[in-house]
């Protein structure tokens, strides 16, 4: 997970491309292979694998990074008719990247399963 190029960006070692929010806890980017046309990634700034190696004190900052899906989705105007916000959870989940993100996708169909 350290080794892992979002943990880079997270810690402004390297560009993820174009950013969409940063703040102290959270940075939200663009999906290299987007599979919607709306695909951002937003990512803790605290290094943390996955859901699955969350401790309870993660609860918050995974809950603001729901937050600000919600609200990236407001200002990008794919709140209607609604959109995706998921997590992928290890192998077995399709995660690829061994570092926690949220995906939010959204806009007209089709979109590409992830
Ligand atoms: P996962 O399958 O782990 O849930 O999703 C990983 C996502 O990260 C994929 O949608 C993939 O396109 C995206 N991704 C992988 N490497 C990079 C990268 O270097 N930059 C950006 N912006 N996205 C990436």
């Amino acid at each position: 997970m350290e080794d892992s190029i979002f943990y880079k960006f997270a810690k402004g070692e390297m560009k993820p491309g174009n950013i969409r929010y940063e703040d102290d806890d959270l940075l939200a980017f663009d999906d290299i292979h987007p599979a919607a046309p709306v695909h951002i990634l937003i990512v803790p700034k605290k290094p943390i694998q996955s859901v699955a190696d969350m401790v309870e004190e993660d609860a918050a900052i995974v809950g603001k990074m729901v937050y600000r899906a919600k609200l990236l989705a407001e200002e990008l105007g794919i709140d209607h008719p609604g959109y995706r916000v998921s997590f992928n959870v290890r192998e077995g989940g399709g995660q690829l990247v061994p570092y926690l993100h949220l995906h939010l996708m959204g806009g007209p169909k089709p979109w590409r399963d992830i």
